[in-house]
């Protein structure tokens, strides 16, 4: 038998989410968001299972390029833009469309000649302050590269900063500033990320741009999932290897982190942080044993390839019983909690070696 490390990729939860951004979202068109791997997911697996959406956001044109060469025909959008005039040339041939962000890359546009005209998305800073330009500069940007019969359309854009904080008056000042930027252009709009998508209706606009819960996560600190009627894409699973009865005083794996109280049964779990688990993972941090659904807690410091955990209170479980470290019935939010992470890490962090299942 094999190690029995894998993560499910559950397709139907997939739609079911992407079912949810159109209920809540009806009247936007989507881009889905699959940069990074598809949020560690695999990005070519979850957008060869969503040909239903507009269209897909990545952050790199190799990204791009990966989604194309394996035969995705929607549209494909480069979040970041092209770093090199160099690129142009591909993105062009490929019909990709870019973000302009940067005054560097209205001047390679302006002055590169390009095999087909491009659709660009010219990105507003309305106080994210990473990408984007100074509202102010808009329309001035805007009827120049319009001007240019190589720019076919022009969309704008913005990026919350803060969208998961309902209680700040934060994005309400950017939805504002957004929409007195864009008022007299007759333009395609864009602003909401997965928050913005479930916390600010009135800023959905013309499109949206959903990540972490087309995966079934909420993006909101102590939500979760479920608590938007979405469904865990990914289900990471591993087995129990190996099981101890240790005696009062015992220490549990590196640096003694973890002292047996009183004798006990330990299980050792073939996971570690070499397949994305985290390493700060404290004491405590729940682990389904998949059968009876009961969560028992980590004990000691996560190593590369295993963990352990305490089985005092799941005294019948045995050799090859199957655990779940997030995903079904175990959401990965409460594991960001307990490691003092978010989500999105975790879920980008899983490793090449963990085998992924389709179903
Ligand atoms: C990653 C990204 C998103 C998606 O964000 P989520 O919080 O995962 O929904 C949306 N817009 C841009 C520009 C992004 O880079």
């Amino acid at each position: 038998m094999s190690r029995a490390t894998t993560a499910e990729i559950n397709i139907s939860a997939l739609h079911h989410n992407l079912n949810r951004v159109r209920q809540i979202a009806p009247h936007s068109k989507i881009i889905a968001m699959v940069k990074a791997d598809g949020y560690g997911h695999g990005m070519l697996r979850i957008a060869e299972h969503l040909p239903e959406v507009d269209a897909f956001g990545v952050a790199c044109l190799e990204e791009a390029v990966l989604l194309r060469d394996a035969g995705i025909a929607q549209t494909i959008i480069l979040m970041e833009g092209f770093y090199r005039p160099t690129e142009l040339d591909t993105i062009s041939k490929l019909n990709f469309e870019i973000v302009v962000h940067e005054p560097h890359q209205v001047e390679t546009l302006l002055k590169t000649k390009l095999t087909k005209p491009l659709n660009i998305w010219l990105k507003i800073d309305t106080g994210m302050h990473r990408l984007g330009f100074p509202p102010e500069k808009t329309l001035d940007l805007y009827q120049s590269l319009n001007s240019n019969p190589q720019i076919s359309k022009i969309n704008l854009m913005t990026h919350f900063s803060d969208a998961d904080h309902l209680e700040k008056s934060k994005t309400q000042n950017q939805i504002e500033l957004f929409h007195s930027t864009v008022k007299d252009l007759s333009v395609d709009t864009s602003l909401c990320n997965s928050a913005g998508i479930l916390g600010w209706p009135q800023a959905h606009a013309n499109w949206v741009r959903p990540g972490l819960m087309l995966y079934g996560v909420s993006p909101f600190k102590n939500k979760t999932g479920m608590e938007h009627d979405l469904k865990p894409v990914m289900t990471l699973r591993s087995d129990i290897m190996a099981i101890h009865d240790c005696q009062k005083g015992d220490a549990i794996g590196y640096g003694e982190r973890f002292i047996c109280p009183e004798s006990m049964r330990i299980g050792i779990i073939a996971l570690g942080y070499g397949d994305g688990y985290p390493y700060h993972a404290p004491n405590g941090t729940p682990i389904l044993i998949e059968t009876t659904k009961k969560a028992v807690p980590l004990i000691g410091s996560v190593s590369m390839d295993m963990l352990a955990v305490d089985l005092r209170q799941a005294r019948d479980v045995a050799i090859d019983d199957a655990v779940i470290l997030w995903g079904d019935g175990l959401p990965v939010e409460i594991i960001a909690q307990h490691a003092q992470t978010i989500p999105y890490e975790l879920l980008c962090n899983i490793k090449r070696r963990v085998r992924f299942e389709v179903v």
